[in-house]
Order: structure tokens, then sequence, then C-alpha cells
């Protein structure tokens, strides 16, 4: 189809889409999921355009490792590339990447698909980690969501990663298992959190052994998750794929929860907000 088809179909579908939106917000009066505020174009989601358009993204330059902000001095020292805190704990995943800050806008969106169950907000979101990890998505051969543990799965009737790597149009691969309840996190120093989630994930148990070999071994794998704390979790994780075979182990988030050398009081907050 061309662009002047799809003008086409627009057209033909918007008086319908402008009729639905002011019928919608006349008689259910629906609201942002993220603000509050009444919606103009129920079709267009439960989360209004405007925003969207305050979504935080991440700029260049960014550290290469954990994908945070880097202060533009750091950018014109030696290890330009590399934040602090990935200098001094080598880790585990290559090269990593958030769509934006988990902060105002960002961060009410992500509960509102998270916790309200808001999972039609999943292509949306995927769609501004498409755009910041073109990189890393480009050769990569599948997307690995990082696993809830089944109870709160279960509990939660979805996994966030889950729908979230289902946007990215790349074959998801289920290839982990969260065998153990990791929160709560409350308490714990960067080192403790890190400990706490060792041993915490393994292989799938759903998926055999010669699938998960042809699947992972010397391939790139892209993991995803909703929030990026510490990097932890998603170090944990790719330790598994590295002892599958994988190759090489990304990592692509919607949001980073805070900049790798912000003192550990505020990452603890955040860390069990987003557990
Ligand atoms: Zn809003
Ligand atoms: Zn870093």
């Amino acid at each position: 189809m061309d662009r002047r088809d799809l003008r086409g179909v627009h057209g033909l579908r918007r008086p319908l889409a402008v009729a639905a939106d002011a019928l919608l917000a006349a008689f259910l009066a629906p609201r942002c999921a993220a603000c509050a505020d009444p919606l103009e174009r129920p079709t267009g989601g439960p989360v209004c355009e405007s925003c969207w358009a305050r979504v935080e993204a991440i700029r260049p330059p960014f550290c290469v490792v954990c994908g945070g902000v880097l202060m533009s001095w750091r950018a014109l020292g030696e290890a330009a590339d590399s934040c602090p805190t990935c200098r001094r704990r080598p880790s585990l995943v290559d090269s990593s990447r958030s769509a934006g800050l988990y902060e105002g806008s960002l961060r009410n969106i992500v509960h509102a698909f998270k916790y309200d169950g808001r999972r039609t907000l999943a292509p949306r979101l995927g769609a501004l980690m498409r755009d910041a990890g073109r990189d890393l998505l480009s050769s990569a051969a599948c997307a690995v969501p990082v696993p809830l543990h089944p109870w709160r799965r279960f509990r939660r009737g979805f996994n966030q990663a889950a729908d979230l790597a289902g946007s990215l149009d790349l074959p998801v691969v289920h290839a982990l298992w969260r065998s153990r309840a990791t929160a709560p996190q409350t308490g714990l120093t960067a080192s403790g959190r890190r400990r706490n989630v060792r041993g915490a994930f393994s292989n799938s148990p759903l998926l055999g052994d010669r699938v998960r070999s042809s699947l992972l071994v010397d391939r790139i794998v892209v993991l995803v998750d909703d929030v990026r704390t510490t990097g932890a979790t998603l170090d944990a994780c790719a330790r598994v794929l590295k002892d599958a075979g994988a190759a090489e182990v990304r990592a692509l988030t919607v949001a980073f929860a805070a900049p790798p050398d912000t003192g550990d009081q505020r990452l603890e907050t955040r860390e069990t907000e987003t557990a």
C-alpha cells in the first residue's frame, strides 16, 4: 500500500473516529490513565497526547553499557563511552538502552501499564523502545523478556516485559524462568540487591534443550524489561543466557530509573516501587 492509499484509508476513517471520540468523550468522559485529565480522543488509547509528548527521552551521550545519561564533560574524557559505575563493575550485559527517564510522564504511563493493567499501552511503549534501541535491535536474533515469578505473573494476569517484547518486531523467546520471588529489596545495598537476585533465574523448563540451543547459541539476544533500576536483574538474566550459549546480551527497557551514579537511597526507593 503506498502513501496515497494510506491517506485514502485515513480519510475514510477519520470522520468516524472523530464522531466516535466525540460520543465517547461526551457520554463516558474517560480520563487519561497517566494524568487523569479528560481524554479528547478516547479511541487513541488510554493516555493523552500531551502525556506522550512529555516523555523525556534519553539523549546521547549515554553510557553504552547501562544506557544511562553521561554528563557531557565525562564524554570528553577517556573511557568516554561508559559511566563510572559500569567502569567499576563490569556487566554481563554488553550494551543497554532505555527509551526514557523513569520520571514524570513516563513513570505515570508505566504505572498505568503495569499496575492498572492497561496492556493496550504496550505497542506505543514498544515503539518508543524501537526508536531508542534501533542499534541494539539490528542484527539481534530474538527478544527475551525478563520473567516474573509464576505466582506474581498469575496475580498480575500478564508479564509486562513479555508484552513489550512482543512489540519489538523480533521473535520472542521465553528462555528464562524466575524460580524465586525476589521482593522485597528494601533495606538492601546495591551489592545486597545483586546477591538477592543471584540464582533467582534459570533456563525455562518449558523450553527443550535442543530448541533453546538452536535459538540462543552464538546468537545476539535482547533482554527486555519495563524499568531498569540498578541493572542487577538484567545482569542475573544475562548470566543465564550466556551460560546457555548466547554470544551477546543486550538490554532494552522502557525506562531508566536513575543515573548509574545516583546514591543508593534513591535507587532503593525506586527498586522497591518497581518490583
Ligand atoms: Zn495525560
Ligand atoms: Zn553505565
